[in-house]
This record gives C-alpha cells, sequence and structure tokens, in this order.
C-alpha cells in the first residue's frame, strides 16, 4: 500500500516548491505588453531584485534558467582567449567553467574536491602568482549545489586584494540567492548571476545578471558582445522592448512580483534568511542524530561551511536510490538525487542524496519531508540513530 496520495511535495535543491500565490499571479490572460501594468510593473522589479542582492549596481533579466545566466554573464567581458581561474567546489564550479571553456575561454581550475569549500588563501597565491594579470575573472559558486558547500565570499574579496589582482569577481549565487546572505557590494562581488526558480521561488525561466560599474567598465572594452546576452540594453532600456530583447516573460513577472513581495514586503529579507537558517538547522540536526548509529553522514561536516539552502548527504550505496525512490512511491516526497558525486553509471552514485530547503517552506513542510524519511529508514531498514525527529522539532521549537 502506497500513503503517497496526497499533496506531494518537492524537496530539491531547485525547482523549489511555488507558492499558490505566485501561481495564481501568472495564472491570467495575455496582459497588454505595449502599456500600463506590465510595464510599470516590470520597472519595479529591479529595485527590490537589487535589494535582495543587496547591491546599488545595475541588473539585467534574461528569459533563461541559470545555464543561461552563467553565459550570459561570461559573454559580456570575457572574450575567446581570455583566462579565468575558478576555484572549484563542485559540480557547478566545473559546469561554469565548462561553459567558458566552450566559449573559447581558457580555464584554470582550482579544485576544493567535494566535500570542502574555497581556501581563500589558495586563491591569494594563485593570483599573486599571475604577475601579468593574465586572469581576468574568477569564477566563484556561493553554494555549490551539488556538494552543499558554502564558501565565505568576503574573504575570498579579501584574498583578491591582498594580492593586488585587477580580476573581476564573478559569483554564481543560483542556489541560494535569498536562502543565504549576499551582500553584493559590501563583498566586492563585481558580477552574480541568479536564477528566479530556488529562493526566489518562481517556477524556471527567468535568471539574472547584477553588474557594477568596474565590470560594466570591462563590458565596454569588449569588442564584440553577442547581442542577446548584452546586458547594456536590458539593464538601461530605451524601450520596454529593449529590457527583455524581444517578447517579456509577461507570466513570469506577475510571479516574481508576487514572490518579491513576499520576501521583502511581507516577511522581510532579514527575516526570511533567518527562516532559512533555522530550518537548515533543523535539517542537520536530524541527520546528526541519524548518522549517530549506521551510515548517514553530512556531505560537509563542519556547519559553517553549509549552505542553508540544501544539504547533501552520504548514505552509501543502494541506500540513496532506495531512499529516494520509497519516499517518492511511498510518502509523495521527491529527494534530490545525488548531482555530480559521481557517474549516474557507478554504484557510489546510489549512495547520496539531497535535501532541498530553499523558498517557499516551513516548518510543516520541512518536518514533513524529516518525518518522511524517519519512515523510509524504517522502511528500509537503513540503520540510523533515534531521536531525529524530536531533535529537529526542538530546533523549530526554539525559532
Ligand atoms: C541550479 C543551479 C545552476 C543551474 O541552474 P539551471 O536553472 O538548472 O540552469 C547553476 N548553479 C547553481 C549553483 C545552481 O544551484
Amino acid at each position: 500500500m502506497s500513503l503517497a496520495h496526497g499533496r506531494h511535495t518537492l524537496a530539491i535543491p531547485g525547482p523549489s516548491v511555488m507558492p499558490d500565490r505566485v501561481l495564481q499571479a501568472m495564472h491570467r490572460a495575455a496582459p497588454n505588453i505595449y502599456t500600463g501594468e506590465l510595464i510599470d510593473m516590470t520597472h519595479g522589479l529591479v529595485p527590490d531584485l537589487k535589494a535582495v542582492a543587496k547591491t546599488d549596481g545595475h541588473v539585467a533579466m534574461y528569459i533563461g534558467n541559470g545555464h543561461a545566466a552563467w553565459e550570459a554573464a561570461l559573454a559580456n567581458v570575457l572574450a575567446p582567449g581570455d583566462k579565468v581561474l575558478v576555484p572549484a567546489t563542485g559540480q557547478f564550479s566545473h559546469g561554469w567553467a565548462e561553459m567558458a571553456t566552450k566559449l573559447g575561454i581558457e580555464v584554470e581550475i582550482i579544485d576544493f574536491g567535494k566535500r570542502d569549500v574555497v581556501n581563500p588563501a589558495r586563491v591569494e597565491e594563485a593570483l599573486t602568482a599571475d604577475k601579468a594579470h593574465a586572469f581576468k575573472a574568477v569564477l566563484l559558486v556561493q553554494t555549490d549545489t551539488s556538494t552543499s558547500a558554502k564558501s565565505d565570499l568576503a574573504a575570498i574579496r579579501r584574498a583578491i586584494d591582498a594580492a593586488d589582482h585587477p580580476a573581476l569577481m564573478m559569483v554564481d549565487s543560483i542556489a541560494c540567492l535569498g536562502c543565504d546572505d549576499m551582500q553584493m557590494d559590501a563583498w566586492g562581488v563585481d558580477i552574480l548571476v541568479a536564477g528566479c526558480q530556488k529562493g526566489l521561488m518562481t517556477p524556471p525561466g527567468m535568471a539574472f545578471v547584477f553588474f557594477n560599474d568596474k565590470a560594466d567598465a570591462a563590458r565596454d572594452r569588449m569588442t564584440r558582445v553577442s547581442g542577446y546576452w548584452d546586458w547594456k540594453p536590458r539593464a538601461n532600456p530605451s524601450f520596454y522592448y529593449q529590457m527583455h530583447c524581444g517578447t517579456a516573460p509577461t507570466h513570469h513577472l506577475y510571479g516574481l512580483r508576487v514572490a518579491l513581495d513576499m520576501i521583502l514586503k511581507e516577511e522581510g529579507l532579514d527575516q526570511v534568511l533567518k527562516r532559512h537558517a533555522t530550518l537548515a538547522s533543523a535539517v542537520w540536526t536530524a541527520f546528526e542524530t541519524w548518522g549517530q548509529d549506521g551510515p548517514i553522514e553530512l556531505n560537509i561536516t563542519d556547519r559553517a561551511k553549509r549552505s542553508n539552502a540544501v544539504t547533501s548527504i552520504r548514505i552509501g550505496a543502494p541506500y540513496g536510490t532506495q531512499l529516494r525512490d520509497w519516499l517518492t512511491d511511498q510518502a509523495g516526497v521527491t529527494l534530490g538525487i545525488g548531482l555530480g558525486m559521481a557517474p549516474s553509471d557507478d554504484p557510489a552514485w546510489h549512495g547520496f542524496f539531497r535535501v532541498g530547503h530553499m523558498g517557499h517552506l516551513n516548518t510543516h513542510m520541512l518536518m514533513g519531508t524529516l518525518g518522511s524519511i524517519e519512515a523510509g529508514l524504517t522502511a528500509l531498514q537503513i540503520p540510523h540513530g533515534k531521536g531525529a525527529l524530536a531533535a529537529a522539532a526542538e530546533v523549530c521549537a526554539a525559532g
């Protein structure tokens, strides 16, 4: 018998759970795209997106997913033959690096493996050694969604400055904008890329590139920038049409408007970040308790290096796949796959899973997922420590 026939829950690191109000805002007839509400509303999104990233810089909106944001950012400031440094903390660092390679950019990777964050000292060393300033940019991922490692961007900025190196600091915060704190200006991030479908609670389809004046000056030095990815007409549009380089993502704009209202006006960004921190702590407490007996282990052992948006778990093959399948079939919960930990035909791949805890998430949703995991561990007779749910509930109770 399956007990999965209620509302299904997606507990994966993106797309995240969409608030009903966001979906309802999108469920409407095609709007007037020439004048009126849609245009005013779109211009109003700009300051609110910048508020979430804590920047007074610029933002360009694209129709696209996170991969689009990656390419957009690269296309504005890097030409074939340019060199970039990629301190890598997992699959998404390597993915962005690979995209750069495909654009003819020369990539040098410092690999920090799958269980650690970027060590700023190694970045400083690599940049100090680059006397000729060949590196035009450093590509960083704030939270690598595959490993759930969250690097300290302020410390990396200090490392770049200590090396007295002019490379642009480019950051992917697609996984965690609106979940982990982002202080683009205070931390000296030059270019920041994000998508709408994780912390920003909107169905996949919009991507954002934030940039400061230093990055814009680098854009101006380019001899050629792809017409579609060029951020100039999007960030300072003389026509509404230019802002989107074609037809606007009309319904996404309505959805995003509601999502940003929920974050900034109703709950407040500080509170949103605190909620993520508390719920993440409940997740970690549960897994740490389960891990006291049996094979469960958090991929990132140090709490200070973990993201508040996603948690990667090592449980050993074949338990990872078994547990994910059980939760989908028997409990109506989908957990994240062990992305990039190993190839899917490798038995090791079946020993990982991830829990997304980003965006539209509260105590009852999270406790439901954790309780379902406990049921799965019990049903599958996977050894685990006792008392995880009580321990997680205590974290939620303390608020
Ligand atoms: C999800 C994600 C991406 C890719 O986004 P897509 O929308 O799947 O293209 C890139 N980087 C990070 C850190 C992510 O979490």
